[in-house]
């Protein structure tokens, strides 16, 4: 990795492919900058590979991995480089943030939230890493069988850009813990928090050939790891659309496959909830990140006796969020990531006014910022009398835009929310324990919070992933652990 100075505010950094520890040039020499959705300023260079640096990244993966040495490595070995990697990020949590920051254009604080939770995930698989066991099953007359747990082999990982840390350590950590061999494609929109998490694994004891990265275009990179018969299985987060195109590309392969994909949250307020804090859930539930959160509660379900009452708070409440530079502690809210996103979230806010929703506050239009002329932000948007058939009911914005609905009862409010193609998480709001019990069963989704809202980050022992068309298997907990193994039976007889 080289560093330059670009100006006196911006330094751009520059990596180029890390293959068996060692940073390499693409073959095509050709590279991709990044530029910053604050100010329009390169952010990063990165190398914009083709297949061929797949393919060398593959091989290495796949010869470290076949030589045994790595993945028959004693787990304690592992585990001390987990525990190691934790410690370390921790202590470069500052530096590793502002990266982050810079090129996601999250607030700042939250960026150190995303790293912290990294050291913890880390810590989490260290643990695990100790765990790995088999089971012995007595079978007829002189037969014993055990099974036994090994690692998957090479891993593809591919991750977007919204949570560029702590979403590639929910596969590097176990694909470390369990022994297997990897290959990182990062968005090319945040690719650096990757490398310093790579180097970071270098520094704590990984050997080289383990993590191995190469950047550049998802359709050229992405779906070689995806096609490549060396490659035992992908972990992917990111769209519907290119997770359903990874399903498809990986089956001439019938390669094992985990998909963590888009959502369109309901977030459901009761008329006993507690309506300060269900308010804030909404909020929050929405805005954070910009509204680009796989998770976000995008569609908001009141019930008809309080709808007004809570409208008119969210719009208030909406018009009074700071939004602004990400670097500044004040801030609550930055720029989208790209053009083609904010492109994307106007064409969505076109599309609630033409299909005939109430816009209430927001709207089309870039919100200025002093300072920040080209800085791509978006106002906080909410339209209310949203029906489930429109556009902004069905599909995923990934933008700070807010669909309102109302519900009579509970089984109005549970048909509205499995009206879905997507079933990743959900809010319910209400004091009712037999009322959150119920929908907390009835909805069709990867994770359910009752009066509270996007914690799921926080606690690595929960597993994460969606029903529907939100994914295929979980990420962290025991579950994402098993993700990264594959389980041999062994009958032994004796005598
Ligand atoms: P994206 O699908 O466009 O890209 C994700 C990654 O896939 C990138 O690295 C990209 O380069 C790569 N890619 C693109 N085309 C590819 C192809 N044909 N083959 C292989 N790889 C390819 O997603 P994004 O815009 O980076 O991220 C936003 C999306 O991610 C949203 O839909 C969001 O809901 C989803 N997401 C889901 C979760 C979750 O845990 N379920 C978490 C975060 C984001």
């Amino acid at each position: 990795m080289t560093q330059q100075t670009l100006s006196s505010k911006t330094q751009i950094r520059t990596y180029q492919n890390l293959i068996n520890g060692a940073y390499v040039a693409p073959v095509s020499g050709e590279n991709y900058t990044r530029t910053s959705p604050l100010t329009g300023e390169d952010l990063v260079q990165i190398a914009w590979s083709n297949q061929v640096d797949a393919d060398n990244a593959i091989q290495v993966a796949r010869k470290v991995f076949d030589e045994g040495k790595w993945s028959n490595s004693a787990p304690k070995n592992r585990h001390d480089i987990l525990r190691k990697t934790a410690d370390l990020i921790r202590e470069k949590s500052q530096a590793i943030a502002t990266t982050i920051c810079q090129e996601v254009a999250r607030p700042f604080n939250m960026c150190v939230m995303e790293v912290l939770m990294t050291a913890d995930i880390f810590d989490y698989f260290a643990g695990l890493s100790l765990d790995i066991k088999g089971e012995a099953i007595t079978q007829e007359g002189n037969i014993i069988g055990m099974t036994v747990n090994e690692p998957v082999g090479v891993v593809g990982i591919i991750t977007p850009w919204n949570f560029p840390l702590v979403l590639v350590a929910w596969k590097i950590a176990p694909a470390i813990a369990t022994g297997c061999t990897m290959v990182i494609k990062p968005s090319e929109f945040t690719p650096s928090s990757t490398f310093m998490l790579v180097e970071i694994l270098a520094e704590a004891g990984l050997p080289p050939g383990i993590a191995n990265i190469v950047t550049g275009d998802g359709a050229v990179v992405g779906e070689r790891l995806v096609e490549s018969p060396l490659v035992d299985k992908i972990a992917f987060t990111g769209s519907t659309a290119v997770g359903k195109n990874i399903m498809a590309k990986a089956a001439p392969t019938l390669k094992r496959i985990s998909l963590e994909l888009g959502g369109k949250s309901p977030n459901i307020i009761f008329p006993d909830a507690d309506l300060p804090q269900a308010i804030m859930g909404a909020i929050g539930g929405i805005y954070l990140n910009s509204g680009q959160v796989c998770q976000a509660g995008s569609r908001l379900l009141i019930h008809e006796s309080i709808k007004d009452a809570v409208v008119e708070q969210l719009v208030g409440a909406s018009q009074t969020l700071a939004i602004g530079n990400p670097m500044d502690v004040n801030t609550f809210m930055g720029p989208v990531i790209n053009q083609r996103q904010f492109e994307r979230v106007q064409s969505y806010i076109q599309a609630g006014i033409d299909e005939g929703a109430k816009l209430i506050t927001g709207g089309v239009g870039q919100h200025s910022v002093p300072g920040f002329p080209d800085g791509l932000f978006i106002k906080p948007t909410i339209f209310d009398d949203v029906s489930s058939t429109m556009k902004i009911a069905q599909e995923e914005i990934f933008g700070p835009v807010l669909a309102v609905m109302t519900f009579r009862d509970e089984a109005e409010a549970l048909a509205i929310a499995n009206d879905s193609m997507y079933g990743l998480t959900a809010g319910i709001w209400t004091k009712n324990i037999d009322t959150a019990f119920r929908m907390a069963k009835g909805i069709r989704a990867g994770t359910i919070w009752i009066n509270t809202y996007h914690t799921s980050g926080l606690e690595p022992r929960m597993p994460y992933g969606g029903f529907k068309q939100s994914g295929i298997g979980r990420e962290v907990g025991h579950k994402g652990l098993e993700e990264y193994l594959e389980t041999k039976s062994v009958h032994i007889k004796v005598g």
